[in-house]
């Protein structure tokens, strides 16, 4: 069969995509000619998170970048202007002179005050479009995907650098283009009154970015190795602070071993992070030594033309404070490349990440969905996660009607969960196919299959929202009908406890939040499955819906939810044989291969691995006994 491609393969095949271009790898040179293109796609994401704050910001570098070196045209033309005249100067012929050079410094002051807000909007915006990227995959993908470690990894970096990384793509573009035109206009400026002092600085600027670059690049050694265990101390912070884990980890004594491990993290992330820090250090100094060399040889150079007298004193001081001011401008240009460069990681995960999207995009099978439910039927389906090397299932075959239920029953590992996120698309089969009436399901759109679909797993969801949204999520669609949520609460026995809370439906479950409430385990299953029955589907798959009821509340459950489920057709599964008795057909799975079928007193009379399930589980009910499995 065409097995459709699944996020986890698309992932794959763009992480490796993005691997190929790893700047971590590259010559300083290599690096250089990736610059342009570097900072064209970091222009690109921050023109589509804000280009009217772009723009402004642009013409605040501009405006300071141009007004520096027009100050220094003037200083010099003032300087000129006085020396010539040897002290005479009548001040108002360089009134207009002043004027402008009040200007010039006026902009440039407006426009380093008002830099630092704009920056602060755009990395925000740049932050906000970055998530809204990441949101669009993590809710594009299949469950397949979110198999894959290196998926998860990927997910972490970029989540991780999507929130702090726009802050150093703004300042280094930024930076980058101010400091690329204040040094063009300076250099400029420079070329006018002495062109040689221009080559000195370069020269001096060749070191700092050889360090600049290995900085950079083991700045994205650090940040790719130390994920997977960012990851392990993120989940570790989780369960520490969590609600969920709470009471476990403080019964088993846990929290200060688990405290240990995430210390142990935390220290070697440190230490690590310590290396590079001070290798960055040792590297900045010796940049920064050649760029002072640089200035010394600048000052010797001026000296030396003003003391054989081809240069005068006046050219010499503008010369002197140009060069100074280019200095430092090439130094922020050398900053700005490395915070574009430290990003870089940043946008090329991203990048490669959003390529899932449009990957999956290309290959999101697109058939409509059938539009009335006749028949499900399962044809010689085989299935292996993800990553793994045996099959969970081998070979099933299995059918259910209109109007049927059926039932999977089997002990704990036999498959029966899987099966189910099968039926529903949540993955693709390795081979075999699922029919839906005359359609295979993986060639169908996802989304409009699970219109029809309507499944709650033994781990479902327990929402810290309302009663009232724990259930009406079921069909978003019909969110605001309260008379058919308290239905289906009613129907799932959970209406009377709903209503009695201290603000009704609009309760909310969890403590953590004011005016809530908690409920017990029972009652959240009940909760759960008033939300599937509130969706209304036709195809209705429950996975041990009753496991954490009591023994009454399970009996009259059951009883609803056959005359509930009458004209559709049911999946059932369940490890207490007793309930499932009166569906019209029961499937045995064990080590994920179908081993009887047939109804519950076909299966009896077979005596086979159900009958004596069955005589196990009776006699452990009348002996008080735990049920065999689960
Ligand atoms: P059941 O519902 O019958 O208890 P499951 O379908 O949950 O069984 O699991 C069947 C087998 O598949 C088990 O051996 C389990 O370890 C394995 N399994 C379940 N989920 C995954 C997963 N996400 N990745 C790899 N193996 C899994």
């Amino acid at each position: 069969m065409g097995r459709k491609k699944s996020g986890a393969e698309s992932h794959a095949e763009a992480a490796s995509d993005g691997a190929q271009s790893d700047l971590g790898s590259m010559s300083g040179l290599a690096m250089l000619r990736q610059m342009p293109g570097i900072a064209w796609r970091g222009l690109h994401l921050v023109w589509v998170a804000g280009r009217r704050e772009l723009l402004f910001a642009i013409g605040l570098q501009v405006t300071s970048g141009v007004s520096i070196a027009a100050g220094l045209l003037l200083l010099h033309e003032i300087l000129s202007v006085f020396s010539k005249s040897a002290g005479s100067t009548n001040l108002s012929s360089l009134v207009p002179a002043l004027v402008a050079f009040a200007v010039v410094t006026a902009a440039a002051g407006f426009a380093s005050a008002v830099a630092p807000e704009q920056r602060l909007m755009l990395t925000e915006l740049v932050s906000k479009t970055a998530m809204d990227g990441v949101l669009d995959i993590t809710c594009a993908v299949d469950l397949e995907t979110y198999e894959s470690h290196t998926f998860h990894d990927h997910l972490e970096r970029v989540q991780k650098n999507a929130l702090s990384t726009p802050h150093q793509l703004v300042y280094g573009l930024l930076t980058l283009l101010q400091s690329l035109i204040t040094a063009v206009s300076i250099s400029f400026a420079l070329l006018l009154i002495q062109p040689v002092l221009v080559v000195f600085i370069v020269g001096g600027l060749i070191p700092l970015w050889l360090t600049t670059r290995l900085n950079s690049r083991d700045m994205f050694r650090f940040i790719h190795d130390i994920t997977p265990r960012d990851r392990e101390r993120g989940y570790l912070t989780r369960i520490l602070t969590g609600k969920d884990a709470a009471s476990e980890v403080r019964s088993f004594n846990l929290p200060n071993f688990l405290r240990n491990r995430y210390d142990q993290l935390y220290g070697e992330r440190i230490d690590l992070l310590q290396r590079v820090v001070r290798g960055r250090m040792r590297r900045s100094l010796i940049g920064s030594a050649a760029v002072s060399l640089a200035i010394v040889g600048v000052l010797s150079v001026l000296i030396l033309l003003v003391l054989s007298g081809r240069m005068s004193l006046a050219d010499a001081a503008v010369s002197a404070l140009a060069a100074r001011q280019l200095s430092s401008m090439m130094q922020s240009l050398n900053t700005g490349m490395a915070s574009l460069l430290d990003s870089v990681i940043f946008l090329r995960d991203y990048e490669s990440f959003l390529q899932v999207g449009k990957t999956l995009e290309k290959t999101r099978p697109s058939a409509p969905a059938p539009a009335g439910f006749g028949r499900l039927k399962v044809n010689d389906l085989s299935f292996t996660y993800p990553g793994a090397s045996k099959p969970v299932l081998h070979n099933i075959d299995l059918e259910i009607r209109a109007g049927q239920s059926i039932a999977i029953v089997g002990r704990n590992g036999s498959g029966k969960t899987t099966l189910a996120k099968l039926l529903c698309g949540l993955y693709m089969p390795t081979s075999g196919q699922i029919n839906w009436d005359s359609t295979d399901i993986s060639k169908c759109d996802p989304a409009q299959l699970r219109e029809a679909i309507s499944v709650i797993f033994q781990d479902f969801m327990r929402y810290e929202l309302s009663a009232h949204a724990n259930i009406a999520l079921g069909r978003h669609s019909h969110y605001q009908d309260d008379s058919a949520v308290k239905y289906a609460a009613v129907q799932a026995g959970i209406h009377n406890k709903l209503e009695s809370l201290d603000h009704g439906y609009e309760t909310v479950l969890s403590k953590a939040f004011d005016d809530s409430t908690e409920l017990s385990l029972g009652q959240w299953q009940a909760i759960s499955l008033a939300r599937a029955f509130f969706r209304d589907a036709r195809f209705l798959i429950l996975d041990e819906p009753t496991a954490a009821l009591d023994a009454q509340a399970e009996y009259e459950l059951f009883e609803t939810i056959r005359t509930l489920t009458k004209g559709r057709s049911l999946l059932l599964i369940s490890h207490r044989l007793a309930s499932v008795r009166a569906v019209d057909r029961i499937y045995v799975l064990e080590h994920g291969r179908i081993i009887e079928s047939g109804n519950h007193d076909d299966l009896i009379s077979a005596d086979g691995h159900y009958a004596q399930l069955f005589r196990l589980q009776a006699s452990g009910y009348s002996s008080q006994a735990e049920p065999l499995s689960r």
